[in-house]
């Protein structure tokens, strides 16, 4: 049985059977049958669904966004918006997948030659809790507009809105088995890569699950994506804006209460206007409401686990004694973790290296521009940074110097529908979003008459 909690009340919400192996496979099977028509049908006939999906969305924010705020304790205002994405999203694919999967002509010594882009099938989706739709609408929309179905596995502290949001798909008139929830443990995940049915994976998570189910797939020769953790670095320069600079950052630490994988974890703070900055930073920090998820005003909720608050702890306490000031904050209650600021934070130091996953910023100096772009490519993971400065022509040739996914200068990492979203090292491999998502899951057909 799987148990979702209320992190906020601790108290229990709902009780999931698990699947059992005879159910998953009759899922399947439902699967495959629902593909063999879906990717039968129109741009049109998919948009018209899609679209609909939108707008229910829209038409029960509220109720969706309880549900949310209730099983991970994210504050409501952020639920809402949340919800609000995902409607972009759909209304978003529903405009450009026919053109993103348009066929290529291509010149050759043939007659003629084309590449076109044809559906592959079942994918398994393999999601983590902290954003429960996003993760989710961020894989299935363009999956769906590009002909194939998708089955999920989702975090367990989340499997109401896992079951919440099969049901919208069903509402929306997809047919049966284009969208299935399978209430599963993750120990049941391998045998459903190893199934026939399912021709590729896709995992958002950690790197631990990351490696465990790409490896399945590696060895079944079926194709992964990975979106794993990210140690996101926010550089700022001496000729920053300091206030816009200021409220970016407190945004880009502090929302979803820090559990998120493009939060920015490291601030890096030219020498000159560390202390301004530092003064500034801190005082907004302040300003932060925590509180109750379901108040309108809470900014800062409760993490979704107190698992998750005692590990983020277990960092900050080890890298207070490696020498990291405990500048502000520092506090917690059972899931509830105080907005925290670390200073004097070095590269050899826990909430350096790894990933703070909840609202705790560790903040370094630096004196030149080649010290910065070394501290912020000093990492394993690679899913994105931010640089702020005025001198933007300089900020893009910084940029070139950084490994990973993204960079933004002067904005917080933030994906975004026409955008590829992905990491580098060990945040993962493929693409989400923009043409380059849809294509993740199609088989990319040459054609040619000769
Ligand atoms: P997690 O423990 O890896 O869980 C993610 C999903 O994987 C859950 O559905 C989980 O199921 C399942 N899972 C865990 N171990 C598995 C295994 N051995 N085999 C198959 N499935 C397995 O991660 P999380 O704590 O939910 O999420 C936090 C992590 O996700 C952070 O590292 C964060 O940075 C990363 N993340 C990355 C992105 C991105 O786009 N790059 C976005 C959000 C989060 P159970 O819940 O049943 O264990």
């Amino acid at each position: 049985m799987i148990t979702t909690i209320n992190p906020y009340t601790g108290k229990e919400l709902k009780d999931y059977q698990e699947l059992s192996k005879k159910e998953i496979k009759a899922k399947l099977d439902i699967a495959q049958l629902a593909f063999e028509d879906w990717k039968n049908t129109s741009f049109e006939h998919r948009a018209e669904h899609i679209r609909k999906v939108g707008e229910l969305l829209r038409k029960n924010t509220d109720s969706y966004a309880a549900l949310m705020t209730d099983e991970m304790g994210k504050p409501i205002a952020q639920s809402r918006a949340e919800l609000e994405k995902c409607a972009w999203l759909c209304d978003f694919y529903a405009e450009k997948a026919e053109g993103y999967l348009a066929k290529e002509h291509v010149e050759t010594e043939h007659f003629k030659s084309y590449v076109t882009f044809e559906p592959i099938g079942v994918v398994l989706a393999v999601m983590p809790w902290n954003y429960p739709f996003w993760q989710v609408f961020r894989f299935i929309v363009p999956a769906l507009m590009a002909g194939n179905v998708g089955v999920l596995k989702h975090a367990s502290s989340v499997m109401g809105c896992a079951e919440l949001i099969e049901d919208i798909f069903l509402e929306a008139g997809f047919p049966e088995g284009c969208f299935q929830n399978f209430v599963i443990n993750s120990d049941e995940v391998e045998a459903i890569i190893e199934s026939k049915i399912i021709k590729a994976v896709t995992l958002t998570g950690s790197k631990p699950a990351g490696a465990a189910v790409a490896s399945t797939a590696a060895k079944n020769i079926k194709k992964a994506v990975l979106e794993l953790g990210g140690n996101n670095a926010l550089v700022v320069f001496n000729d920053a804006d300091i206030d816009k600079t200021v409220q970016t950052c407190v945004e880009a630490r502090f929302q979803n209460t820090g559990q998120s994988c493009i939060a920015g974890k490291r601030l890096l703070l030219q020498e000159n206007i560390a202390d301004e900055f530092l003064e500034k930073f801190t005082n907004k920090v302040k300003e932060l409401t925590s509180g109750d998820p379901k108040d309108e005003d809470t900014y800062i909720g409760v993490m979704a686990r107190e698992d998750l608050a005692e590990e983020l702890e277990e960092l900050m306490n080890a890298s207070i004694d490696k020498g990291a000031e405990l500048h502000y904050g520092g506090s917690r209650d059972k899931a509830y973790f105080a907005p925290t600021i670390l200073t004097d934070v070095t590269s050899d130091m826990p909430v350096f290296k790894d990933e703070t996953f909840g609202p705790l910023m560790a903040v370094s100096t630096f004196k030149t521009e080649a010290e910065a772009i070394k501290m912020v490519n000093n990492s394993k993971f690679g899913l994105g940074a931010s640089l702020f400065s005025q001198d933007l022509k300089k900020m893009e040739s910084l940029a070139t110097q950084i490994k990973d996914g993204a960079v933004f200068i002067n904005h917080k990492v933030a994906s975004h529908p026409a955008l590829p979203f992905g990491g580098t090292g060990i945040s993962g491999f493929g693409r989400e979003l923009s043409h380059y998502g849809i294509r993740e899951f199609v088989n990319i057909k040459t054609v040619v008459i000769a």
